[in-house]
């Protein structure tokens, strides 16, 4: 057992004393918990005048709890004028002083809590109160990161995630930007960089629903997309003109259903699967024979083909053998060495690979129903089946 004059032989604070005895006497705060220490030890030893040491001398805070208004300035000026409606506070105290502050709590019977603990506590309260923002543990907008021990902090700005559809016109155009390519339109360049300007953020990572080739266009009702724009200074702005801005650039890249999302999007949105229609340019060395290539096509239509990895992107893909669905295939118009088909297949199905066969790791191809080689000269994503209509 302990006798609490023996806190006298520790350089603590009023408020550090208290600390040690939180979980004692709820509905008072660490340092009126202090208060009732300093009297009993007074009583206890007899000497009436007996105080704690100022908190500036305190072997444990040194005196943290009195520079909320420094720690708040520095906060004030790494925010700016960004928007944020709820902020989190977190602190780094050096290892000695946490040990420290254990072994003393450990040896008055282990009730207290952490200085780590009071303190995000208390300035959150103070910050709340100075700018009217809502403390919250749960995804805030702002998160605070107070270094104790050297006095400066860090501050996080929450992204924020714009959801939308994409069509994109052009057969030369990435989804997203390489590493080994980064000049250059990309999808995501064309529309992150002006959301990015809009919301005054610093970068941007788009996050398709799959992806289509470099030279495909995505037609008809779109491809969903999230954009993540991150340290944004503004989280609200009006989409409408942003969705001007884009479409009207030029560029190829037309956005619609834009809407203000969250980050659970992204892997909603990442884990969707749907059948996809194609529209296919497909070319022979020699003209084409329309009813073998009509056949061809009856022939592929309701047929599972199993596809290995296509050589083009076995450097990226692991090599698996995959069963694919063609639900539908259609033979819209043949004119001399080029047909336009109609493809409907499931998701994750190599189109160009059906066509052509990819020198027999595709099977059944189009090109083996046929008899003789087809590849595809042009390629549409016409529709993906979303069952939205
Ligand atoms: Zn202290």
């Amino acid at each position: 057992m302990f006798q609490i004059s023996e806190l006298a032989n520790y350089r603590l604070c009023k408020r550090c004393s208290g600390r040690i005895f939180a979980y004692h006497y709820h509905g008072i705060s660490n340092l009126e918990r202090g208060e009732y220490l300093q009297f009993a030890i007074g009583c206890e030893t007899g000497n009436p005048d007996f105080s704690f040491v100022d908190s500036k001398n305190c072997d444990i805070c040194h005196g943290i709890f009195d520079r909320f208004d420094d720690i708040y300035d520095l906060v004030a000026k790494k925010v700016g004028d960004a928007q944020y409606s709820t902020f989190l506070v977190g602190s780094v105290f050096p290892q000695d002083t946490i040990r420290m502050e254990e072994d003393i709590q450990k040896k008055f019977g282990s009730s207290g809590e952490s200085i780590k603990k009071e303190f995000n506590r208390e300035f959150g309260k103070y910050f709340s109160a100075r700018t009217g923002k809502e403390y919250s543990q749960d995804n805030p907008d702002l998160t605070i990161l107070v270094n104790a021990e050297y006095l400066f902090v860090d501050v996080k700005i929450r992204s924020i995630y714009i959801y939308g559809k994409y069509r994109k016109f052009r057969r030369d155009m990435p989804q997203t930007r390489w590493i080994h390519r980064p000049n250059g339109d990309t999808v995501e360049s064309v529309i992150g960089s002006v959301f990015t300007r809009y919301a005054g953020g610093t970068n941007y990572y788009l996050h398709g629903s799959g992806r289509e080739d470099v030279d495909v266009r995505m037609l008809g009702n779109g491809r969903e997309f999230v954009l993540e724009v991150e340290n944004p200074r503004y989280r609200e702005f009006e989409l409408d003109p942003v969705v001007k801005e884009i479409n009207t650039s030029g560029k190829g890249v037309e956005i619609f259903d834009v809407k203000f999302s969250s980050h659970d999007a992204v892997s909603e949105v990442k884990l969707e699967k749907h059948r996809k229609v194609y529209d296919a340019l497909v070319v022979s060395d020699r003209p084409i024979d329309e009813s073998r290539l009509l056949e061809a096509c009856i022939n592929l239509t309701g047929k599972n083909i199993y596809q290995r990895t296509p050589l083009r992107v076995a450097q990226r893909r692991s090599d698996l053998v995959r069963t694919r669905r063609i639900d539908q295939v259609d033979l819209v118009g043949v004119s001399a060495n080029e047909a336009e088909i109609l493809i409907s297949a499931e998701a994750g199905t190599y189109i160009k690979e059906l066509v052509n066969g990819d020198g027999g790791r595709t099977r059944p191809s189009l090109s083996e129903m046929y008899g003789s080689p087809l590849n595809v000269k042009e390629l549409d994503v016409i529709k993906i089946c979303r069952g939205e209509d």
